[in-house]
């Protein structure tokens, strides 16, 4: 099982880890406040990503990730 993280951003939800399709690249998000962690990035720390930056930088969209074990 993985651990739950609890968002340090906004502390309403748990993250989820989610996997791009593709480069199978790593992250953490937060469904509440939208918080994104890269796989190198430390949880229990600030981020000051977002996923639809993430995303938009990389010119792709939500239907390119899937939800990770
Ligand atoms: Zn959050």
């Amino acid at each position: 099982m993985t651990p739950k993280i609890p968002c340090v951003h906004c502390g309403q939800d748990w993250l989820q880890k989610y996997q791009l399709k593709g480069t199978r690249e790593i992250f953490w998000a937060c469904p509440e406040c939208e918080s994104l962690w890269l796989e190198d990035q430390d949880t229990s720390e600030e981020t000051d990503l977002y996923i639809s930056e993430f995303l938009e930088s990389k010119g792709i969209g939500w239907d390119h990730a899937e939800k990770a074990m």
